[in-house]
């Protein structure tokens, strides 16, 4: 027994060994294989990423596009053969896990290796070669045993970045950050121009004016254009994500099949098609997503040790039209009043399976943290107006029936420690989640934080206190300034530290604490740290 483990452990250097050869001699060797294209300058001009974290395994990601704005990103029509390798080491003197692959042109180029066999709760170096070129090196962890009575989760939680509206000064604090996981919670591209007062900086590739005629390349140069962005990059290269998507990332305002002013539902499912193509070969999603036709399984759950565990929701691929569109909203994403038809028991932001799929984990999990990341507010947030009250309609205000669907999944069988984290509204909100949200007499039964965005513009401050002004269990409200929430979980204690910078976003701005809330295990609704 000995003598074989022996030989084995013998065969496996001899093989490392062998693969360090390979991943080396590729310097040496002349890019005949390649022919002109890597040629033409760096082949890596993406970087790297790497996402979805398990105890032994995580996926990594990159893109060759030497030319990344042009429709092939200067690439020939054919396979180009992708070597990569992950090391216990930033110098890459152990490696312990290693491989080749193919970047195919109907995937962009891009790769996405779902590494398997790592050791639980380690960080990892990574770099992929391709053209005779090495990559820069990526930083990952994987998530610990489930089994083991781990201390800490760490967790940069952001969303909404305008590449118009401002600079990403959140993503180089992050990437500089402790932390084990970012969590991005939607509107990761922005397709819409920003007002010309509101520009700090242009989208190097812009949309056409009309939705009908949105293409695949289109959404590849778009997506190109914001990992062009060196603070982007280096967020990703540092630290492994998950990933939430919300409407921008298709379009402003869709809903499932459902686009206003796009009356032809198929031209609007093949837009759905080439913004989920185009976001798949841009992040470091597992390959076990890659959309077929329109559609692209996002929503899952991560475990950290006995910690925590992690659901990410989709809130669009499945939800339903908005109520009163043409009527009380004629414009998308706005304000809806005296909206009988919202309260209609059948309406669903999340889709009936999926609200099954998480009330169902919720209520067998046992992990410390139940920690679901989805994309917009879920506590209460209209403005009283003479004309009745005003609600958001592309939040949960407009979806009732649905959040006391939420909300009894977490009330009836009691689960405790409930942490419902959001994006889209671009503020920074602590509040309490009730079991009937405007019933002040109901019991609290879990928290929510809301992140404001990296750089997309808020609320003012006026409208921001009318918001909190009318909804007390809104602890928080602050939509002026850009920034992330920095999460710190242990099994006692979740603490929320709102970081913070006004806007818009310069090159040189820097964070500051805005507000620090926490949750005591045990007792829900956040309180001020
Ligand atoms: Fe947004
Ligand atoms: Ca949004």
């Amino acid at each position: 027994m000995q003598r074989r483990e022996l030989f084995t452990r013998l065969c496996q250097t001899a093989a490392a060994l062998a693969w360090q050869q390979v991943f080396a001699s590729a310097d040496r060797t002349p890019v005949t294989e390649a022919g002109s294209w890597a040629e033409s300058g760096e082949v890596f001009t993406l970087g790297v990423a790497s996402g979805e974290p398990r105890p032994t395994s995580v996926v990594l990601w990159t893109r060759l596009a030497p030319k990344p704005m042009s429709p092939d990103g200067g690439m020939p029509a054919r396979g180009v053969p992708v070597l990569w390798e992950v090391a216990a080491d930033a110098r890459f003197s152990q490696v312990v896990r290693y491989g080749a692959t193919v970047a195919e042109p109907g995937a962009a180029h891009s790769v996405h290796v779902d590494v398997a066999g790592l050791m639980p709760g380690r960080t990892y170096f990574y770099r992929f070669r391709a053209g005779g070129q090495i990559s820069p090196v990526g930083r990952t962890r994987t998530a610990p045993d489930p089994a083991a009575r781990n201390e800490r989760l760490r967790l940069a939680v952001a969303s909404c970045q305008h590449y118009e509206a401002g600079f990403y000064a959140v993503h180089r604090e992050i990437a500089a950050a402790d932390v084990d996981l970012v969590l991005f919670l939607g509107d990761y591209i922005y397709e819409t121009e920003a007002m010309p007062f509101q520009k700090v900086r242009q989208h190097p590739h812009v949309f056409p004016g009309d939705e009908s005629h949105y293409t695949l390349g289109d959404y590849r140069a778009h997506h190109a254009s914001y990992k062009l962005d060196p603070d982007l990059r280096a967020s990703h290269a540092a630290h492994p994500w998950l990933l939430v998507w919300d409407d921008h990332d298709v379009v402003n305002g869709y809903a499932g099949e459902y686009l206003a002013n796009m009356s032809d539902p198929h031209a609007f499912l093949a837009l759905r098609t080439a913004a989920y193509r185009a976001y798949y070969e841009h992040l470091p999603v597992s390959p076990s997503r890659a959309p077929v036709g329109a559609i692209m399984r996002m929503h899952d759950r991560f475990e950290w040790g006995q910690l925590a565990e992690i659901w990410t929701m989709d809130g669009r691929q499945f939800r339903d039209p908005p109520a009163c569109s043409g009527v009380h909203a004629p414009q998308r994403g706005q304000v809806l009043w005296r909206c009988k038809a919202a309260e209609v028991p059948e309406r669903t932001l999340l889709g009936m399976d999926q609200e099954y799929w998480l009330a169902d984990g919720l209520a067998s999990s046992e992990r410390a943290w139940k920690i679901v990341a989805q994309p917009t507010q879920i506590a209460p947030g209209g403005i009283k107006s003479p004309l009745g009250s005003l609600l958001y309609a592309d939040g949960w205000d407009a979806f009732p029936a649905a959040r006391e669907r939420l909300m009894s999944a977490i009330a009836q069988p009691r689960v405790p420690d409930v942490v419902c984290l959001s994006g889209d509204v671009h503020r920074h909100v602590a509040a309490n989640l009730r079991l009937n949200p405007h019933d002040l007499s109901s019991p609290i039964v879990a928290s929510e934080f809301v992140t404001s965005s990296v750089s997309s513009k808020g609320l003012s401050e006026f409208l921001s206190g009318l918001l909190k002004g009318g909804n007390p269990d809104l602890l928080h409200v602050r939509g002026d300034e850009r920034g992330y929430a920095l999460l710190d979980v242990t099994p006692q204690q979740l603490s929320c530290e709102f970081r913070s910078t006004p806007h818009p976003v310069r090159p040189d701005s820097r964070l500051r604490t805005q507000a620090k809330f926490v949750v005591d295990r045990g007792v829900p609704g956040p309180r001020k740290a």
